[in-house]
C-alpha cells in the first residue's frame, strides 16, 4: 500500500522537519501506516513561533480590521463546508471514529467560523462612567499575541476550531500542534486556511509528539497556550506557563456521572447512557463513564442496558451502519484492556463486553467490545480514573443526597447527566452537581454558542460562545481627557 507524505505549514510555506525526520499515521482499523508527517525539531518550532510573532507585530495581519477578519473566517467556513467529506474521512482514517458522527460534525465545524466572524463584528468594548468631568473612559479588547493551540486525537478538528476561531477573530496569530495520532486532518485544514487568504505566518502547523508540544508550550515567544488533552499533561503545561505567566486555557479529562432516577423514562435513559459512554468508542472527555442508578430501578435498568449494549454493531468505522468503531491507537487500546483487568481485580462484576470481539474480520483493528461493569463502588480505580474507552461502570445509589455525594466525589468536574421526569428535582440536581455542563434527559450535546469547560481538575476557562473571546483577549482601559484639564501634580486623581 502506498503512503502519502505531508509537510508542515510554517510562515506560509510547506516544509519538512529541519532534520528530515518523519513519523507515520496508522489507521487503527487495519493497522496500516497510510501517511508520513514531519517530526518537528526545536528549530522548526522556533521558526513557527518567530513567524507567528512577526505576523502579529509587523505583517498585514497586524493592520486587519475586525470586519476583514470576519470576512476571512467566513471564507474559511465555506471552504470547510466544501471539503467536509475529505476532512471527515481523514479523521476516521486517523482515529477510527464513526463516519456517521464525524460527517455531520465536519459541516458543523463551519458554524464555528461563522459564529466567531459574528463575534469579531460585535461590540467588544464598553464605555465606562467617569469620576471626574471631561473624561472619556472606555475599554477595548486586544489580542493577546501568539497562541499555541495543542490538541488531542479524539476530535482533532472540532477541538482545534474551538480555539482557532476565537483566536483569529480577536486578531491573534497561532501555532498549532495537533496530536501525533491525528496530524493529517489538521495539515489539510492548514491548506484551507491558506486558500481562505489568511496572510503568511498567521496560522502555522507543526507536527510531532509530546516533546514538540512541550517545546512549543515552553517557548518564550508564546503568549497564550490553549490546550485540550489529559489532566496529567494539562498540569505540566500550567506549570510551564506559570514561569512566564503566559495565559492558559485547559480542557482536560473527566469521569462524568450519568444519573438515572426511578421516575425517568427508562428506555430513553438507556439510550442516553449508551450515547454517553459508547459514542466515539468512549473516547470523549465528556463520556458518561460512571452510571449512577437508583436502587429501586437498578436491576431493571441494568438488564436493559446490558441487553442493548451486547447488540451494538462493531465494525468498519467508514460503514454508516457501524455503531462502534475502534480505539484510536495501540497505546490507548492497551490502556483500555488494562483498566478492564484492574476493574475485575478490584471486584467489579463484568456484565457484558470485556475484551476483543471474536469476529475474525475485525482481527486487525483495535476493537474493544462495549463493556459494562456492575457492583462498582466509587472508591474503585475504575470509578476514579479516566479510561477513555468503551467502559461503563454502574454504581447504585439510595436517594438524591447519595447521588449528589457520589457524583461530586471525584477530582474531575467536566459534565454530568440527570434522567428524571421531576422538574423540581432536575433543577435541584443541576444546582448541586459540580460540573461545567449538566444535561437533563439528554447527554453529550455541545454547540458553538454554548460555553464548554470544566470545574476542578477538568480544566480552566471556557470554549465556545461569547465567553471564548475573553480567553483570547486582554482588556485595555483608556482614559481620555476631553477638556484640556490642568493636571494637579500632587493629586493626579482629582
Ligand atoms: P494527551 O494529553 O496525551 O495529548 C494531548 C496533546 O498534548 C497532544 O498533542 C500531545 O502530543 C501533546 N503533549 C503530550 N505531552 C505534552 C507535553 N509534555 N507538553 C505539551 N504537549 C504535550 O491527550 P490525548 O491522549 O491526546 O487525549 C486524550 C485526553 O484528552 C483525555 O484525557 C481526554 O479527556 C482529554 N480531552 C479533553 C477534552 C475537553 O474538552 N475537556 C476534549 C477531548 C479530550
Amino acid at each position: 500500500m502506498s503512503t502519502e507524505n505531508y509537510a508542515m505549514l510554517i510562515d506560509g510555506k510547506w516544509r519538512d522537519a529541519s532534520d528530515g525526520a518523519t513519523f507515520p499515521s496508522v489507521n487503527p482499523f487495519d493497522g496500516q501506516a497510510w501517511a508520513h508527517v514531519p517530526d518537528a525539531t526545536p528549530q522548526d518550532i522556533d521558526d513557527a513561533v518567530t513567524a507567528a510573532r512577526r505576523a502579529f507585530e509587523d505583517g498585514p495581519w497586524a493592520r486587519t480590521t475586525p470586519l476583514e477578519r470576519a470576512t476571512l473566517l467566513r471564507r474559511f467556513g465555506d471552504l470547510i463546508k466544501d471539503n467536509a467529506d475529505e476532512l471527515a474521512r481523514i479523521q476516521v482514517r486517523e482515529n477510527g471514529k464513526l463516519i456517521r458522527e464525524v460527517a455531520s460534525q465536519a459541516t458543523a465545524l463551519a458554524n464555528h467560523c461563522y459564529f466567531f466572524a459574528g463575534v469579531a463584528e460585535s461590540p467588544l468594548g464598553e464605555t465606562l462612567a467617569s469620576s471626574v468631568p471631561n473624561m472619556q473612559v472606555f475599554t477595548v479588547r486586544e489580542p493577546i499575541g501568539v497562541v499555541a493551540a495543542i490538541t488531542p486525537w479524539n476530535s482533532p478538528l472540532a477541538l482545534l476550531l474551538w480555539k482557532l476561531c476565537p483566536a483569529l477573530a480577536a486578531g491573534n496569530t497561532v501555532v498549532i500542534k495537533p496530536s501525533e495520532i491525528t496530524p493529517v486532518s489538521t495539515l489539510v485544514l492548514g491548506r484551507l486556511i491558506q486558500e481562505a487568504g489568511f496572510p503568511d505566518g498567521v496560522v502555522n502547523v507543526v507536527t510531532g509528539a509530546g516533546p514538540a508540544g512541550a517545546a512549543l508550550a515552553g517557548h518564550h515567544g508564546v503568549d497564550k497556550i490553549a490546550f485540550t488533552g489529559s489532566t496529567a499533561v494539562g498540569k505540566k503545561i500550567a506549570v510551564t506557563a506559570a514561569e512566564r505567566l503566559a495565559r492558559v486555557s485547559l480542557e482536560l479529562g473527566g469521569k462524568s456521572p450519568n444519573i438515572v432516577f426511578p421516575d425517568a423514562d427508562l428506555p430513553n435513559a438507556v439510550n442516553g447512557v449508551i450515547a454517553g459512554i459508547f459514542a466515539a468508542t468512549g473516547q470523549t472527555c465528556m463520556a458518561g463513564s460512571r452510571v449512577l442508578v437508583h436502587e429501586d430501578v437498578h436491576d431493571e435498568f441494568v438488564a436493559a442496558l446490558v441487553e442493548k449494549t451486547s447488540k451494538i454493531k462493531i465494525g468498519d468505522p467508514l460503514d454508516p451502519e457501524t455503531e462502534l468503531g475502534t480505539v484510536a491507537c495501540q497505546a490507548q487500546y492497551d490502556k483500555v484492556l488494562h483498566y478492564i483487568e484492574v476493574a475485575k481485580a478490584d471486584g467489579a462484576h463484568l456484565a457484558t463486553g470485556g475484551g476483543r470481539p471474536d469476529d475474525p474480520a475485525l482481527a486487525k483493528g483495535l476493537f474493544v467490545r462495549p463493556t459494562v461493569f456492575t457492583g462498582v463502588t466509587n472508591d474503585m480505580r475504575i470509578a476514579r480514573e479516566e479510561v477513555f474507552g468503551p467502559v461503563a461502570v454502574v454504581i447504585r445509589f439510595t436517594d438524591e443526597d447519595d447521588a449528589v455525594r457520589i457524583a461530586n466525589d471525584t477530582s474531575f468536574g467536566l459534565a454530568a447527566g440527570v434522567w428524571t421526569r421531576d422538574l423540581a428535582r432536575a433543577h435541584r440536581m443541576t444546582r448541586r452537581l459540580r460540573a461545567g455542563s449538566v444535561w437533563v434527559n439528554n447527554y453529550r450535546k455541545t454547540n458553538y454558542v454554548a460555553p464548554f469547560g470544566g470545574f476542578k481538575e477538568s480544566g480552566i476557562g471556557r470554549e465556545n460562545g461569547f465567553h471564548a473571546i475573553e480567553e483570547y483577549t486582554e482588556v485595555k482601559t483608556v482614559w481620555i481627557d476631553t477638556g484640556n484639564t490642568i493636571t494637579d501634580p500632587f493629586n493626579p486623581r482629582a
